[in-house]
């Protein structure tokens, strides 16, 4: 599968740092939170869900359309490149009228063929980028199949997240991540982007850190991180959220191993991604 190299469409240098709230909930709290994201030059892709999938009804469902004016407010004012989640063909409509700049596929439609076909076929001749999520149970196939109907409509510039996997039994993650699942995809797909979302496999801000690090252990080309402005009020994933300044904290912790692929050349050092 011929993909295209994620440094050319991010412009990092070093890993991606994808951050942002789980969900756009009101201009201004959109606004300030990347604000202050963008004054950390590692950041360079800034996301917020619009429509949010929530397991039960009756939880916040995202503020919907309007959410994709804010972010190209912050893509103007701020220069990030923004992501956003889509799972329908009107989300993709939406955010391609919006220029959005790069999708994700969630977890949960990733385990659906029939959505993800649905949300391919209102991509084909489109040339953004579009970053995969693994499906919610540890099911390759069906990671690869999503992948695969992105990549025959045409979608070049494809990437996978590892978000870890709903757990069978007690787990100190809210999803348990099973590194041997990317591990194959990198060993099937050599030339697909791999990143990690600590924030959906811990569930909490204390485990981000190790699952972070455990991301770059293993040469994965970036990570996506959740931020709000102020987490205590968040609508969405309350409890593991970081502050944007916590983000800046935690990159300054990680190291990167020089054997990870966007990082050749140089020895293993802090996360440095300054262009
Ligand atoms: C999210 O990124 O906020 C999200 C809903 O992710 P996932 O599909 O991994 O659950
Ligand atoms: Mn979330």
């Amino acid at each position: 599968m011929e993909v295209t190299p994620l440094a050319d469409w991010t412009g990092s240098k070093g890993p991606c740092v994808i951050a942002g709230p789980c969900a756009a909930e009101s201009e201004e709290q959109v606004r300030r939170t990347a604000e202050e994201l963008s004054r950390d030059e590692r950041v360079s892709v800034y996301r917020a869900g619009i429509w949010k999938p929530r397991t039960r009804p009756g939880c916040f469902e995202g503020v919907g359309k309007v959410g994709l004016d804010w972010l190209r407010a912050v893509k103007n004012e701020f220069g990030l490149l923004t992501i956003t989640e889509v799972a329908t063909p009107y989300h993709v409509d939406a955010c391609l009228a919006a220029g959005i700049d790069v999708f994700w596929v969630g977890a949960r439609t990733t385990t659906s063929p029939f959505a993800v076909q649905e949300v391919a076929g209102a991509l084909r001749g489109a040339d953004v980028p579009v970053l995969v999520k693994n499906p919610m149970n540890p099911d390759l196939g069906l990671w690869i199949g999503a992948l695969e109907r992105l990549h025959s409509v045409g979608i070049k510039k494809l990437g996978a997240i590892h978000r870890g996997f709903t757990p069978f039994q007690q787990s100190i993650y809210r999803n348990a991540p099973n590194w041997q699942i990317p591990i194959e995809l990198k060993r099937r797909l050599p030339g697909l982007p791999l990143l990690s979302d600590p924030s959906h496999i811990a569930g909490n801000t204390e485990l981000i850190k190790p699952v972070a690090q455990k991301a770059l252990d293993l040469a994965m080309d970036g990570l996506m991180i959740e931020a709000h402005i102020d987490p205590t009020v968040a609508k969405s994933d309350k409890s593991q959220q970081l502050r944007p300044a916590e983000i800046s904290a935690l990159l300054d912790l990680l190291s990167v191993r020089s054997e990870t692929s966007a990082n050749h050349g140089s020895s293993s050092s802090q996360l440095s991604l300054s262009p």
